[in-house]
């Protein structure tokens, strides 16, 4: 698929999501919001859903939060124009509630098709309503800042994803703003290892991947793993610990997304 229709097919399931009621969200939107940036990235960060100023523009991380991803992204030289953010849900849940999982469930096929038309190397989680969806499971408060093989239920069985906390939640709980850029610095070396691990997919014959728990960021070793053909698929890339704000890891600046 050509950049041109993966961005026409992300507009088609935008313009689809613009005109749902699937869930009660629909009831209380201003405007859906079904996500943005370019069809041409390898990392999709995925939030939980549209707050006030996101239903009145219709696009994701707007305000106070947008601005902190902003910063976020620009602290590893990366910029929303070169990646794709959107959310679980599409529509604004009313007083910025959580999610109910029926209205996850009902919106969770608009977001897998984004997911099959990117085909995206990285998911970037933020918040726990998707780190749900990617690492089933998991606590945020263990895997912040560490990366893994997506859920294969996740719509992106290929994509390794990284686990963050909302940025939202920064705003509220102030010590969580240092958390959030020491655990975006592993995202550039996250893409890398996924890049390596597709890689080793594709010369496998797309053959699944054994792939052995790796630190974050990755050890330049460890970039070059070569597949296990022999293996049971199910037994691959555990969850890995968080060793990135202990290690003090430096930023890599050579691990960029390359769009430009
Ligand atoms: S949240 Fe998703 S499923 Fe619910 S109405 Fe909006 S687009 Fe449709």
């Amino acid at each position: 698929m050509t950049d041109v229709e993966r961005q026409a097919a992300l507009d088609a399931i935008g313009a689809e999501v613009a005109a749902c009621t699937r869930c009660r969200l629909h009831e209380g939107r201003t405007r859906a919001v079904p996500g943005e940036g370019t069809a041409a990235t390898e990392a999709v960060f995925v939030g939980e859903g549209p707050g006030f100023n996101e239903d009145r523009q219709g696009r994701p991380f707007v305000g106070q939060a947008g601005s902190l991803l902003d910063e976020l992204l620009a602290s590893v030289l990366w910029s929303r124009e070169e990646v794709f953010i959107t959310n679980v849900v599409k529509c604004r849940p009313p007083g910025n509630r959580d999610p109910e999982p029926d209205e996850i469930a009902a919106c969770a096929p608009y977001l897998t098709r984004q997911l099959e038309v990117l085909d995206p190397a990285l998911v970037v989680t933020l918040g726990r309503f998707s780190m749900a969806r990617f690492s089933p499971g998991a606590r945020i408060g263990q895997v912040h800042g560490t990366f893994r093989a997506a859920d294969a239920g996740s719509g992106a069985p290929k994509a390794m994803t990284f686990a963050m906390y909302h940025p939202a939640a920064a705003l509220h709980q102030g010590s969580l703003k240092q958390t959030l850029f020491t655990d975006m610095q592993g995202v550039p070396a996250a893409l890398t290892e996924a890049r390596a691990l597709r890689a080793a997919d594709q010369a496998a014959g797309e053959a699944p991947a054994t792939i052995a728990p790796v630190p974050s960021p990755v050890a330049p070793e460890l970039l070059a793993v070569t597949p296990d053909p022999e293996a049971a698929p199910e037994a691959v890339r555990e969850a890995v610990p968080d060793t990135t704000a202990e290690a003090g890891v430096e930023f890599d600046p050579t691990a960029q997304l390359g769009l430009f």
